[in-house]
């Protein structure tokens, strides 16, 4: 008697629990605590400035491994050099396999490291306007891409449009850019070539 009542009463359990929204892993807007404003393009490849403040909060926009991180603005507006415009900038390689890079920080958080986990919503760094942004309204560039040897900047900085992503994070949905990364890598081939700009 006593089994067959906890057997029902694990059954209901089970048959009233709310089933989970989404199997999948839960995704952050990069930019909290402050107005944001983003525009649905990008010059010379997909990737999406999004305008702060100077010092917003950046945080990662999923679980996963700090992948890059570069604390020096090495950035001369004279020989522009690709690998040195993103200025202040910390990448990580989400739970779901995509790289999530995020670049012109004013600061990057003390603890953040290549190798350190972190959590979606944690903080990684500043809003600023470093590296080829020096002069202009502080903002985020933000790139989705997959992961590379390291110093693949050409990759790094975006290589699908993220801003159906921003939207949807900012809605509190979890849609996942994975399918359309594995795409675009399919077709470009983990390192392509160098771009002249
Ligand atoms: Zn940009």
């Amino acid at each position: 008697m006593k089994i067959r009542i906890a057997l029902a009463a694990l059954i209901s359990l089970i048959l009233l629990s709310p089933l989970p929204a989404s199997a999948g892993p839960v995704y952050v807007f990069p930019v909290t605590g402050c107005e944001v404003n983003y525009a649905r393009a990008h010059h010379d490849y997909p990737a999406t400035d999004i305008l702060a403040k100077s010092g917003c909060a950046f945080v990662a926009p999923i679980d996963g491994v700090i992948d890059e991180v570069n604390r020096v603005d090495t950035w001369s507006g004279r020989v522009n050099a690709g690998i040195t415009r993103g200025g202040l900038s910390v990448s990580l390689i989400g739970v779901d396999g995509v790289r999530y890079y995020g670049s012109h920080l004013r600061s990057i958080h003390k603890a953040i490291q290549p190798g350190l986990e972190v959590k979606a919503g944690q903080r990684l760094g500043a809003v600023g306007a470093t590296g080829s942004a020096r002069g202009t309204s502080p903002h985020l560039h933000f790139g989705i891409s997959w992961p590379t040897p390291a110093d693949t900047w050409w990759v790094r900085r975006g290589a699908v449009a993220p801003w159906k992503y921003l939207d949807a994070w900012k809605a509190g949905k979890d849609l996942s850019p994975v399918k359309e990364v594995a795409a675009a890598l399919k077709k470009a081939g983990e390192v392509p070539p160098e771009p002249k700009k």
